[in-house]
């Protein structure tokens, strides 16, 4: 068996650990003579997972009892409508569009109610992310969204905007865990766990209580309504059962390293190793403006189509998998989330060096 090292922007690479931990309890989950998938939801192993896994995600983010956690369904793109469809009390959101999950977010917002554009680096193809200190927010705004950590183009709001009081929204799917953070500046902070915890398909949802009511946008489904997604705990209907599991299992993999603050240091760490190789290389550049870079997708190019394509299949070749850009904007992106381990971009510089000696 020979396992590569995988850049991919998502889903994405997962720790070791936790994916040999979940291969031997896949036939028997701890003496159930069963497997978490075939188990029902409403059982006391499971009840016991996915209450450990909120306690978990809980204790390393430092969430507050006034918050409540939801493992939601739809990934992070059902989220686009059940904000709005929550919160929109006043039918007006404020939008900051830093790349295509900010503005499929704004579009979907535009279907129930008046989405504002208050800030946009589209002008740069997204490669910067805009001041963010004196916006125009809409004084009857009933939130502000932003994407903190934009996958595709690699930036990440390195300050969250002032929001002059409005209800913060943020969209964290690629730095979802990555680094300390304090929950009680948002109102929701979700995302969708492919990139940085567990199995595609689940979401997490942060969300104060006071945001969490009956008062919703006329025709809002049932299971669309964060109430009853936090009055059931998760368990309204039967949730992405082996998806938790695993998001609960990657909670403990962060605990025993050390959690958000040692996350940080490591993702720190891997981050300059690239960054820095980038900003000396003759033949590769880093496409974002310095200060708003992200620490966990790094797109980079050669300014030559054709080098890139033969970059990325060599790579490919040397067991560095998933390196071409988004179809958006080409080039190459190196994702190196939280199970990237540190040889996985030591040995992919080694290996754009010698690339560079040959190319250029
Ligand atoms: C991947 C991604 C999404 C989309 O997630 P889905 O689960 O496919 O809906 C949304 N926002 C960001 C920032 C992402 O990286």
């Amino acid at each position: 068996m020979s396992r590569v090292y995988n850049f991919s922007a998502g889903p994405a690479v997962l720790p070791e650990a936790v994916l040999k931990e979940a291969a031997e309890e896949m036939l028997d989950y701890k003496g159930t003579g069963m497997s978490v998938m075939e188990m029902s939801h409403r059982s006391k192993a499971y009840e016991e997972i996915i209450n450990e896994a909120e306690a978990d995600l809980r204790e390393l983010i430092g969430i507050p009892d006034h918050y409540k956690v939801m493992f939601l369904q739809g990934g992070a793109s059902t989220q686009f409508a059940m904000i709005p469809m929550n919160l929109m009390k006043n039918k007006v959101a404020d939008y900051i569009i830093t790349g295509q999950w900010a503005k499929k977010a704004f579009k979907e917002a535009q279907l129930y109610g008046k989405a504002n554009a208050i800030a946009s680096s589209e002008d740069k193809v997204f490669s910067y992310i805009p001041d963010c200190s004196d916006l125009p927010v809409s004084e009857d705004a009933d939130y502000v969204y932003i994407c903190e950590n934009n996958t595709i183009y690699g930036t990440k709001f390195k300050t969250l905007p002032n929001t002059k009081g409005k209800t913060l929204v943020a969209d964290v799917s690629s730095c979802f865990l990555s680094e300390p953070v304090d929950i009680t500046k948002y109102g929701i902070m979700y995302g969708g766990v492919q990139k940085n915890i567990g199995p595609a398909g689940v979401a997490i949802a942060i969300v104060r209580e006071d945001l969490i009511t009956e008062d919703v946008l006329p025709g809002t489904p049932t299971m669309l309504r964060y109430k009853i997604h936090a009055d059931n705990k998760s368990l309204y209907n039967t949730p992405p059962c082996y998806g938790i599991y695993i998001c609960g299992k990657v909670f403990k993999w962060i605990k025993s390293m050390g959690g958000l603050e040692a996350m940080k240091a490591h993702n720190e760490k891997k981050a300059a190793i690239l960054y820095d190789f980038l900003d000396q290389s003759k033949l590769f550049k880093g496409t974002v403006r310095k200060e708003d870079r992200s620490l966990m997708n790094v797109p980079f190019i050669t300014g030559n189509e054709e080098l890139d394509a033969k970059f990325v299949k060599e790579a490919k070749a040397a067991g560095f998998e998933n390196l071409k850009g988004h179809r958006s904007v080409g080039g190459m992106r190196a994702s190196i989330y939280n199970a990237m381990p540190i040889e996985g971009v030591e040995k992919l510089v080694a290996f754009m060096k010698e690339f560079e000696g040959k190319n250029l």
